[in-house]
């Protein structure tokens, strides 16, 4: 069974008390979630031992990165490794998402580090693809998509492909208010999981979460987690308001 997951994307957003304050809240719901369920909480590298404490010992609740280091450790200077993630207990990170791709040029062989340092240092990518809008204009995005996937991860063994999670997040619909619709998400998951059926098998497809992001809302989760290759979602701007990102969670049990 896949595990079906709302992720927070907090990206540079809220001072420490507001992060503080709205983890307090969120927590505060308890919402008990299955075995098969995971809340993430993707905070600034700041805030990341504040939440760690702040989560705690809850169950399926756990704290990621937005990003790590491609080096292992040396003269990078503000740079942060998963090594040092893993030392403070950080089990997540996001990999590849697009403002990391489009503001730092991060490209997809710099990417296939990241994900080899992160399952070397016992932390789950998220591996993030998704094309713009000129792309999806052009029809060319199953490629595209099919690119990333190829380039950044299918040099792993099949062991270690299931220990990754990929979001799916198509640029045209992060922070524009625009979704996919369910047909676009639900057709482009298949897509992903067929492509990895064809390098590792349908077995190890199967097992791999495939989240969506982009302009995820209370209002539209529980339509969007139902397509049966959603299995839930990365989600920035509605994760930064606690009556949004509970009802979001909830939505993981519909
Ligand atoms: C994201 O940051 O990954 C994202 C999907 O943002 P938003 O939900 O604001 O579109």
């Amino acid at each position: 069974m896949r595990k079906q997951i709302a992720a927070a994307n907090w990206k540079m957003n809220l001072g420490f008390q507001q992060g503080e304050k709205l983890l307090d809240e969120i927590l505060g719901a308890k919402i008990e979630l299955a075995p098969d369920q995971l809340t993430l909480f993707a905070v600034p590298f700041p805030y990341l031992l504040m939440a760690r404490s702040a989560v705690g010992e809850e169950q399926n609740y756990y704290v990621a990165a937005q990003n790590c280091y491609h080096k292992k450790s040396g003269a990078f200077t503000g740079e942060v490794s998963v090594e040092m993630l893993h030392s403070i207990g950080v089990t997540y990170c996001i990999v590849g998402h697009s403002e990391r791709r489009e503001y730092f040029s991060e490209s997809n062989q710099v990417l296939a580090e990241k994900v080899n340092l992160c399952l070397g240092s016992f932390i789950t990518p998220i591996f993030c693809c998704g094309e713009a809008l000129t792309i999806r204009e052009q029809g060319t995005q199953n490629e595209f998509v099919a690119t990333q996937l190829r380039e950044s991860l299918f040099h792993l063994e099949a062991d270690k492909i299931t220990q990754i999670i990929i979001a799916y997040e198509p640029i045209w619909a992060i922070g524009t208010g625009k979704t996919a619709t369910t047909r676009q998400a639900q057709e482009m998951h298949a897509h992903l999981r067929s492509i990895i059926a064809g390098q590792y098998g349908q077995d190890i497809a199967d097992k791999i979460s495939i989240l969506y992001g982009g302009s995820v809302k209370a209002s539209n989760a529980i339509e969007l987690f139902a397509c049966p290759d959603v299995d839930g979602g990365l989600v920035g701007g509605a994760s930064l308001v606690a009556a949004e990102f509970i009802e979001i969670i909830q939505a993981l049990k519909e």
